[in-house]
């Protein structure tokens, strides 16, 4: 039987000083279940017994190819000092990976791995690698001279290796192709090991419990946070905020370097969010800290906001939760109570009001953006629904409105009607200007909800 392959490794081994692991990656997509190693070991041992069968029938000279002799193959040293005793084994670095897969280099590299891991908490990790380029090219070429096509990648053999490692030394985590918790990338152009640790992703729910608080940290508008005298020297327009009261003791327990608070939707800084709450997302950035204990990060926010606000922590999400909170479940309903003021007073009936949750109700308006937005917003004409709309009178001028409605809508706009810009609206139904003076988002809906 004439063997493609043994020819092949024949050819290349005779020219190219190949360690065991380089040798059987060029074969790397044949058979699965063993390693680079393994493969090349078993190459190099048929082709000595070649050596030796031709040895004994006609006294050959030590075999040619070096690498039969190099350092990771004992076998192949110790059979053929026993015809040539002053033979050496072959000391010189692999042609092909320079050493960088030798038992002895991955176990190195493995051991400053965990040292730096040291610091970070984490239960799935992922192995990198960044070659030299001359490594790389130096196998394409020895590819393309010696027509090897089932050859697996050098960094591909890396990164699973110490990644075997790795996963050996550290029980508690998993490798995670998708999103580890930690990448580290083994720099083996300036020899050093970099570790990222991802975003940690946090689910909760917010009640706004004292209206004159934004939801988000809110940087003076005349010197953009660097602290000024408008702002005396705070850098900011408000003093607390939602986003404030909930991301500074969860940073500081997972040991990150800057948060990101993603709400589902805003309520304004003068209307309180109250029912269960509003969902947010607090994104950390590299977080050495992951197990972090939500009872006591939740009673921590509490006590410090004193009233002003109240948080539930749900549990550890992802990014994807982050994308459906600002798209999806944005537009999901949400259920308002506002305190209403009319400019003229109206003696309304009570088919008079029933007319008027009638007109309401179950209807679309046309919102053009409000004049108070403008200036961070884009001009344009949306549409959301009115899903129900109800009246309890508190005189002939103000009037307590329960409305639930598609998210995004500016409530209060739908009752001034901001100067025409939103059809229908309440003023121009009553033919008097009505205000909304106090707001409360009573509930944020799930999709799931029914209204
Ligand atoms: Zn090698
Ligand atoms: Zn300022």
């Amino acid at each position: 039987m004439e063997s493609k392959i043994l020819r092949q490794v024949q050819n290349l081994i005779e020219n190219v000083h190949c360690c065991n692991s380089c040798l059987g990656r060029q074969f790397g997509n044949l058979l699965s279940g063993l390693s680079n190693n393994k493969r090349g070991e078993a190459m190099k041992i048929m082709l000595l017994m070649e050596w030796e069968n031709s040895h004994r029938l006609t006294k050959v000279k030590p075999p040619k190819a070096s690498s039969l002799l190099s350092k990771d193959f004992n076998i192949g040293y110790v059979s053929i000092q026993r015809f040539f005793p002053d033979v050496l084994p072959c000391n010189s670095s692999c042609d092909i990976c320079q050493d960088n897969l030798s038992a002895q280099q991955l176990d190195t590299l493995t051991d400053d791995a965990l040292q730096a891991l040291n610091e970070y908490e984490f239960s799935s990790f992922l192995v990198g690698s960044q070659f030299p380029p001359n490594i790389i090219d130096k196998e394409d070429t020895i590819r393309g001279t010696y027509n090897l096509e089932f050859g697996e990648s050098l960094k591909s053999e890396f990164n699973r290796e110490i990644g075997k490692r790795l996963q050996n030394q550290i029980n508690h985590a998993i490798v995670d192709f998708k999103i580890p918790d930690v990448v580290v990338t083994f720099d083996l152009i300036n020899n050093m090991i970099r570790i990222k640790s991802n975003p940690l992703f946090i689910l909760g729910r917010y009640r706004k419990l004292e209206r004159g608080i934004p939801q988000s940290k809110w940087f003076c508008r005349k010197c953009r946070g660097k602290g000024c005298e408008y702002c005396n020297f705070t850098g900011k327009m408000y003093q607390e905020s939602v986003e404030e009261f909930i991301s500074k003791p969860i940073l500081l327990a997972a040991k990150g370097t800057s948060s990101k608070f993603h709400g589902s939707g805003r309520e304004d800084i003068d209307a309180r969010m109250l029912g269960t709450g509003r969902p947010f997302v607090l994104e950390i950035s590299e977080p050495k800290r992951r197990n972090l204990n939500f009872e006591e990060l939740e009673s921590e926010i509490n006590g410090n906001a004193d009233g002003k606000i109240e948080v539930k922590i749900e549990e550890r999400t992802t990014r994807s939760k982050v994308r459906e909170l600002k798209t999806r479940s944005s537009r999901n309903a949400k259920g308002y109570r506002a305190v209403i003021s009319l400019e003229s007073p109206l003696e309304l009936e009570k088919s008079e009001i029933m007319a008027i949750e009638e007109a309401f109700s179950d209807i679309l308006i046309e919102q053009q953006t409000p004049l108070r937005v403008l200036h961070r917003r884009a001009d344009k004409v949306r549409s959301r629904k009115v899903i129900s709309f109800q009246i309890e009178k508190i005189d002939s001028q103000q009037l307590t409105v329960y409305i639930v409605c598609e998210g995004g809508l500016y409530v209060k706009e739908l009752i001034s009607g901001d100067e025409g810009r939103t059809q229908p609206n309440l003023s121009e139904h009553l033919s008097t200007t009505a205000i909304v003076s106090q707001l409360d988002v009573v509930k944020v809906f799930n999709s799931k909800d029914s209204l």
